[in-house]
């Protein structure tokens, strides 16, 4: 390409047809703040609309890496995108990529991991909504928890052949985990309780997809998102889903099941207290610290979202291993790291539930102990349960803060 190809263009002229929309608001847009969850059939399409629509500010979460089987589905992804091995590429990144190709005005961030261990909670809460672009409802479940907690609204969506749903989920007013029947319920827990079986059990659930229902649902759950961010709020499919079916040309939208009053959801935190000085690079030792001289409570705790596992010990021959690893991460892996004989197994025999001066690795830094940047916390002081953010950490939407100068070991 020589020099004189190369065009420089005013940013405020992408946006300039949807001004002429009455109830558009391109300021709004512009500023809006946007988390997608999944980057797969519905999340490529959800991407594509959103930098098409000149969203400001979008956070893409996926822990996956292409492959060649999923190009058929994925506008942004490319054949050259699918290597195996170390050299694979994560979706979440490659979509980043490509979206700042489509609008260059839109500013794109990525994270690679798994919801909720690898991504904090206060990561969500600086999103005006997010989308769920999930192919299980053990995600949804995670997704729908983690929304409440802090008061987000999420839009749900889901595809199968020619088909597909959008809800919108609202705390307060409509729930996902309330919505499940008791089978689902059951199972769930189930799959809570066992992280093998629930990598399985997400393998054969897969339905097959189209781009077809993508792009549909996908148009369906951006066209939710914008009426979030424009205040539309009593547009919103809150308590209804609309369901989609391509073959028979059938679009309707019917209730969905009412708030219950008991549901494991059903939690908020409140109030959540910014604290600035803290950061998941801090050793548990100087958080409990800090925490300390916060609440004036020698005795404080950080009570962790999941047990913690400290040790564990094969069955047969009884050998030892110190190890830190969450529950939820907990199993074939473990004897795989460890090469364990399969037949022997483990055991565990060792677990903590909260962080206190008694625990063994003080040395290490909250995010070593499976605590995400920017989460928010659950710290016991003073016979009460409050809620701390690790503010400290970079906010995942805009300019980096400021560093605090009581921030410690900062990267
Ligand atoms: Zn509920």
């Amino acid at each position: 390409m020589d020099a004189s190809s190369k065009r420089s263009f005013d940013p405020r002229s992408w946006d300039h047809t949807f001004e002429l929309i009455s109830w558009w608001d391109a300021e709004s847009v512009r500023k809006a703040k946007v988390i997608v969850v999944g980057a797969g059939a519905l999340g490529n399409e959800v991407l594509k609309n959103l930098a098409l629509l000149n969203v400001g500010h979008i956070l893409v979460i996926d822990f996956d890496t292409i492959e060649y089987s999923n190009l058929s589905r994925s506008i942004l992804f490319r054949p050259s995108d699918c290597v195996e091995g170390t050299e694979a590429k994560f979706k979440a990144d490659v979509a980043a990529e490509r979206v700042k190709e489509i609008n260059p005005n839109v500013h794109i961030r990525s994270i690679v991991g798994k919801i909720p261990g690898d991504v904090g909670l206060g990561v969500f809460r600086h999103a005006d909504v997010i989308i769920g672009c999930l192919d299980n409802r053990l995600a949804r479940l995670f997704i729908n928890r983690l929304a409440y907690k802090i008061g987000a609204t999420w839009v749900d969506g889901g595809i199968q052949n020619l088909a597909g749903q959008v809800t919108v989920y609202r705390p307060g007013e409509s729930c996902y985990e309330c919505s499940l029947g008791s089978t689902d319920r059951e199972f769930i827990q189930f799959q809570l309780g066992c992280p093998d079986i629930a990598r399985a059990s997400v393998e054969l659930g897969r339905v097959p997809t189209t781009p077809l229902a993508a792009s549909i649902i996908g148009a369906l759950q951006v066209t939710e998102a914008l009426k979030v961010v424009l205040g539309n709020d009593d547009k919103l499919l809150v308590g209804e889903r609309a369901y989609y079916e391509g073959m028979n040309n059938d679009y309707f939208r019917f209730k969905t099941t009412p708030m219950k009053s008991e549901c494991l959801s059903h939690f908020t935190y409140d109030p959540i207290i910014e604290a600035d000085e803290m950061t998941a690079d801090l050793t548990v030792e100087d958080a409990l610290d800090l925490l300390e001289a916060r609440f004036n409570d020698p005795a404080v705790c950080i009570e962790l979202d999941q047990e913690l596992i400290t040790e564990i010990t094969t069955r047969q021959t009884e050998k030892t291993y110190d190890v830190i690893v969450s529950k939820a991460s907990f199993g074939k892996k473990m004897i795989e790291r460890y090469q364990i004989q399969s037949n022997e197994g483990i055991v565990i025999t060792g677990e903590v539930r909260e962080l206190t001066k008694t625990f063994k690795h003080l040395g290490l830094s909250l995010l070593e102990v499976g605590i995400p940047r920017l989460h928010i916390i659950k710290v016991r002081a003073n016979g009460e349960t409050h809620f701390v953010e690790l503010s400290g950490d970079e906010p995942p939407f805009g300019t980096p803060q400021p560093q605090n100068e009581h921030a410690i070991n900062k990267p």
